[in-house]
């Protein structure tokens, strides 16, 4: 892409997000340019747990049924608590579908079902700015080519330039204490676990592991974030050493599965998210641009439900955007207007309560006070009474 192209929607950021957004318009029949700053399409940290709420919303883009071919159904849960060996295994039911993904296979699949010319990687937007005479943004891209688009959609993940650049967030992120590591485990025999979602505890660092396929189990490990990680962060082989040393005194069918992992597969990950308040008190569009995904309602894992409601915001996006190009018989800009206010009012009180309850299940393991334990549950059992709540959910139809 080079000199200055007019494109009518843009969509910053290749992405779980940005191409879920691209395909939820392709399926309405509206045009859109994906612009990715990386070579090629990322999909950094392995998998990703997609529950009922996200597997309507992929079913509304058309991709559920390709990739339930290669995700096992899980059919129920149990938590191990490792302190006490008198503690029992405490079984928990999974009521509705329940799968996790490759994120490769899930990127692929929105991709694959994207026209040709959709996507343009390495293109990174550097700035903004709405053109002084039409008020429609222009997009300042890093080979000096400048972009002039009727609508921007900032689907550029949890350090939004597009968010930052609009002062469309008036509070900073914030870090959990807590860090996520995340792998595979390959067993080329097939493994022996059944479809079940294990949870093991012991003292502050928690593993949960889920399989993929018959050969294929994700493992994830949650513990507190110390100054050393920076650094082993960027090495695969410190990051096994260092999740081996955390888990001292779990089973050793555990230990043997991070012993094992595929090491191109690890990731240890600091965790950034935005207070749950701020999705309330800020308005998410400037002119014709908007925001969507981590951009918006970067939130952190605890409830792995951000990038369920990624995808949900790019149905109800695409939805808004359709209805009102069918019936408005206003100007394109502020019919473009009406969409994103209309979208982002669906949006706003669901992402809310499911940031707030990403954050207080965040606290309650960054904490070591029991007192403030205490308060996170009292909270937890009178606002989340219904643990499931969040994948009840269904977006409509596109
Ligand atoms: C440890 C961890 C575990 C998680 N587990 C789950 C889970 O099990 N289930 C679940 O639903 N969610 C989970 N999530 C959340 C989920 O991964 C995110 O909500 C989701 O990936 C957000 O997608 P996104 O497209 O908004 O952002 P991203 O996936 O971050 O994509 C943003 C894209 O924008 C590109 N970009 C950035 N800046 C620019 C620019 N200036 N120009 C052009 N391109 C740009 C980036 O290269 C990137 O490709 C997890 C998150 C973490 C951190």
């Amino acid at each position: 892409m080079n000199g200055t192209v007019d494109a009518d929607i843009v969509i910053v950021g290749g992405g779980l997000c940005g191409l879920a957004t691209a395909l939820a318009l392709h399926r309405k029949s509206i045009r859109s340019l994906v612009l990715e700053r990386s070579e090629t399409l990322r999909s950094t940290g392995a998998a990703i747990l997609v529950q009922a709420n996200g597997w309507r919303a992929l079913d509304q883009l058309g991709v559920g049924s390709t990739l339930r071919q290669t995700s096992l159904l899980i059919q129920g849960g149990k938590f191990i608590p490792l302190n006490d060996p008198e503690a029992k295994e405490i079984p928990f039911g999974i009521s509705q579908e329940f799968r996790c993904i490759k994120r490769t296979d899930l990127i692929k699949a929105l991709a694959n079902s994207l026209p040709v010319g959709t996507i343009h990687t390495r293109c990174q937007v550097l700035s903004i700015e709405l053109d002084p005479l039409t008020q429609f943004p222009q997009l300042m891209l890093s080979n000096g080519s400048i972009l002039q688009a009727k609508v921007v959609i900032g689907c550029d993940g949890v350090n939004s330039a597009i968010a930052n650049m609009f002062g469309l967030h008036k509070t900073r992120l914030l870090f959990f204490s807590t860090s996520v590591a995340r792998g595979f485990t390959n067993y080329p025999k097939g493994h022996e676990y059944a479809s079940e979602f294990v949870m093991m505890c012991r003292d502050q660092v928690q593993l949960g592991r889920i399989p993929v396929s018959d050969t294929l189990v994700y493992w994830f490990i949650t513990r507190l974030w110390n100054s050393q990680d920076s650094t082993i962060a960027k090495d695969p082989v410190l990051i096994r050493q260092s999740l081996m040393e955390s888990m001292k005194g779990y089973p050793v069918e555990a230990m043997d599965m991070i012993r094992n992992c595929k090491l191109n597969s690890l990731h240890l990950t600091e965790l950034k998210y935005r207070p749950p308040w701020d999705l309330l008190f800020n308005n998410f569009r400037k002119g014709t641009v908007t925001i969507a995904g981590d951009a918006m309602h970067a939130s952190g894992p605890f409830i792995a439900q951000g990038g369920s409601a990624s995808i949900e915001d790019a149905v109800v996006l695409a939805r808004c955007l359709a209805q009102k190009m069918q019936t408005s018989s206003n100007t394109k800009k502020n019919m473009f207007e009406e969409a994103f206010d209309q979208y982002l009012k669906e949006r706003k009180m669901r992402i809310f309560w499911l940031s707030l309850h990403t954050f207080l299940v965040g606290k309650k393991l960054d904490t070591q006070s029991s007192i403030v334990r205490f308060i996170i549950l009292a909270f937890m059992a009178v606002l989340f009474r219904d643990p499931d709540w969040h994948s009840r959910f269904d977006c409509g139809k596109l």
